[in-house]
């Protein structure tokens, strides 16, 4: 009995509603979401397109690097 009096004592303070998530403000989350939406592109680039003649570089380590990338996203290869 002592025991479950404990716990409720414990996790009570948890289902308070003082606790409540931090809000985020979308003027301050536009930017973060923006520079990640670019990181994506940059690696939806270099999976998909990234070989022959649009490649940035000439060699095909680019493409050998995310080549198992490129089958399972669908791109087409080979
Ligand atoms: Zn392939």
């Amino acid at each position: 009995m002592h025991a479950s009096a404990t716990a409720s004592a414990t996790f009570a303070p948890a289902l308070s509603p003082a606790i409540a998530p931090a809000t985020i403000p979308v003027r301050e989350l536009l930017p973060w979401a923006i520079f990640g939406g670019m990181l994506l592109l940059l690696a939806i680039y270099f999976v998909g397109v990234e070989e022959g003649a649009a490649a940035i570089f000439n060699t095909m380590y680019v493409h050998e690097f995310v080549h198992d990338g490129r089958h399972l996203l669908g791109f087409p290869c080979h």
